[in-house]
């Protein structure tokens, strides 16, 4: 067998290692494709390789047409919007991401925003704690588990609201569970967002729900942009200048935010929640197991597109 490591932004080397040692033990042969700058470099890395781990790489039809002895792509990551699924499928191509590997790094993100928000940015000024604030998480997934996680030890009342988790899984980790966004939104003094982007969710952070939240409000958003309709946020923010919302996602609406909402706003550069050293190993490695998991047992526990 023989696994591609194609990616535009590198791992560290210290993932590329685990990921050899992986891939060597199991008697399978690992090649490189680092830093490519031509997509036709891609398509000629592919052409005799039976598995491919990726990152935010695109692997389209194009790729998959040169791709004859392909049998699975891996993400390395939690989001796989850059993998064409529909023509994996049609090519025979199981695509898997790796969820879970960087939730904490993402995790840990969301606190270090939240408590600069409370901190007023670091300004000079006084500010508030977390310590007995209610917080609510929206969506309780890998992401939304190591928050409460987190915010348990800081000694925050914990809430959350997810449209599949069921209510019982919530409790047992000693959070509450609440019926809807509504409710999350009214009751809760921060609210970290862990929706994923899908039709339902798109948009769906708009000026009604946050307008939900108590006087001095803190939005967190360590998901996705496309979940938040900017301009309904950013209406509402003008209105009231108690809210405060910080993002590792940078909105189009980056600059009007910004100056409009100085002192209350934040958005991280460029996303930032999974770049971490260990994040960046952890997925690698993951991505390197399920291949083996693969071809040694047919494993396709993390399979995300259709047969
Ligand atoms: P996950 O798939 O483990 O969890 C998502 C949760 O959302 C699931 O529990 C699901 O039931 C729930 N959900 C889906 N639709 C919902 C809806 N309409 N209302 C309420 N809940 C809903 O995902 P995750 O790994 O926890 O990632 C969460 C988010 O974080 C995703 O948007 C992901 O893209 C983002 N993310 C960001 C970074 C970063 O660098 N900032 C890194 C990784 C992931």
């Amino acid at each position: 067998m023989k696994v591609l490591i194609a990616t535009e932004k590198p791992f560290a080397k210290v993932a590329v290692d685990g990921i050899r040692k992986e891939i060597e033990a199991a008697g399978y042969e690992l090649v490189l494709l680092e830093k490519y700058t031509e997509k036709a470099q891609l398509l000629d890395a592919v052409k005799d390789v039976n598995a491919i781990i990726i990152r935010s790489d695109i692997v389209d039809k194009e790729v998959l047409d040169a791709a004859k002895e392909l049998k699975i792509v891996v993400r390395a990551g939690a989001g796989y919007d850059n993998v064409d699924l529909a023509e994996a499928t049609a090519h025979g191509v199981c695509v898997m991401n790796t969820p879970g590997q960087n939730s904490n790094a993402v995790a840990e993100l969301a606190f270090g925003m939240m408590i600069m928000a409370v901190r007023n940015f670091y300004n000079g000024k006084a500010g508030t704690e977390l310590m007995g604030k209610k917080l609510g998480i929206h969506a309780y997934g890998n992401v939304g588990r190591n928050v409460a996680r987190i915010a348990k030890g800081i000694g925050m009342d914990i809430y959350a609201y997810d449209a599949f988790c069921p209510k019982e899984a919530i409790k047992a980790d000693g959070v509450t569970p609440v019926d809807s966004a509504d409710e999350l939104y009214k009751n809760c003094d921060v609210v970290s967002l862990h929706i994923p982007a899908t039709p339902e969710t798109r948009k769906s952070i708009n000026y009604d729900l946050v307008n939900l939240m108590p006087k001095n409000g803190l939005l967190v958003n360590t998901a996705r942009k496309e979940v938040i309709d900017e301009e309904g946020l950013l209406k509402l923010m003008e209105e009231r200048q108690d809210l405060k919302y910080v993002t590792d996602i940078m909105p189009e609406k980056n600059e009007e935010f910004a100056a409009k909402c100085a002192g209350r706003y934040f958005s991280t550069p460029k996303k930032m929640g999974a770049q971490t050293a260990e994040a960046n190993i952890n997925a690698g490695i993951a991505a390197a197991k399920q291949i083996v998991a693969y071809f040694k047992d047919g494993c396709e526990k993390f399979r995300v597109n259709k047969k």
